[in-house]
C-alpha cells in the first residue's frame, strides 16, 4: 500500500470514529432520499442532504468541509425526522461545522461562521444573545456595516432591540460548557 493510500484510511476512519461516537449512523443509510425531499432549504445547497450522508459514508471529509450546504443548513431537523434509519442529520451537519472551524477550512459561505462566532461570543460573554453586541460584533468581522440597516433602525424603533445587556446571574455553567466544548473533535 503506498504513503497516500495509507494516510487518506486514516483520516477516512478518524472521521468516521467521530461520527461514531456522536451516534451518527451513516452506514445506515439506504439513498430514500426522503431527507433531501422536505429539506426546506435544499434548493440553495451545493450537496444534497442525501449526497452529504453518502459522502460521510466514504468518509469524504474534505469535500464536505468545502461545501456550502453544512454553513446553509437551518439545523431544522426536519431530514432526521423524516429518515426511515433514525440518522442523526442534522447532528452530523453539526459535526461538519465543528471540523470545518477546527481545521480553518475556508468556509464556503463566510458570512454564516461570522455569525455563529458573533452569537456563541454572546453567549459566552452574557450567557444568553445580547442582540445589539451580536449585531455590532457580526458587522465588525464580516465587514458589511450597512447591510439590514433599515431593518436594524424598525427593530430599535419597535423597542426589540435593546442597548444595555441582560446578564445570567449564574455564568459557571456558561463557562462550564464552553471550557470542555467539543473536546471529542480535537485531532
Ligand atoms: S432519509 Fe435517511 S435513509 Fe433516506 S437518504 Fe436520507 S439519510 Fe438516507
Ligand atoms: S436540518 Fe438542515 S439538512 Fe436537515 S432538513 Fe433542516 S435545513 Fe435541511
Amino acid at each position: 500500500m503506498n504513503q497516500s493510500i495509507d494516510t487518506s484510511e486514516k483520516i477516512h476512519h478518524k472521521f468516521l470514529d467521530k461520527l461514531q461516537a456522536r451516534g451518527i449512523d451513516v452506514h445506515a443509510c439506504f439513498q430514500c432520499g426522503r431527507c433531501s425531499a422536505g429539506c426546506p432549504v435544499t434548493g440553495f445547497f451545493d450537496l444534497t442532504t442525501m449526497e452529504v450522508v453518502r459522502l460521510a459514508a466514504y468518509g469524504r471529509e474534505e469535500d464536505l468541509l468545502a461545501s456550502k450546504t453544512i454553513w446553509l443548513c437551518a439545523a431544522c431537523e426536519t431530514c432526521a425526522t423524516r429518515c426511515p434509519n433514525d440518522i442523526e442529520i442534522a447532528a452530523l451537519m453539526d459535526v461538519l461545522r465543528e471540523l470545518a472551524l477546527r481545521k480553518k477550512t475556508v468556509p464556503a459561505e463566510p458570512r454564516v461562521p461570522v455569525f455563529h462566532q458573533s452569537f456563541l461570543q454572546s453567549i459566552r460573554h452574557w450567557g444568553r444573545a445580547y442582540e445589539v453586541g451580536l449585531i455590532v460584533g457580526y458587522k465588525l468581522r464580516s465587514g458589511d456595516l450597512l447591510g439590514d440597516m433599515k431593518l436594524g433602525l424598525q427593530m430599535f424603533g419597535k423597542g426589540k432591540l435593546s442597548l444595555r445587556p441582560h446578564s445570567v446571574k449564574d455564568k459557571t455553567v456558561i463557562e462550564k460548557i464552553f471550557s470542555g466544548q467539543g473536546k471529542e473533535y480535537e485531532r
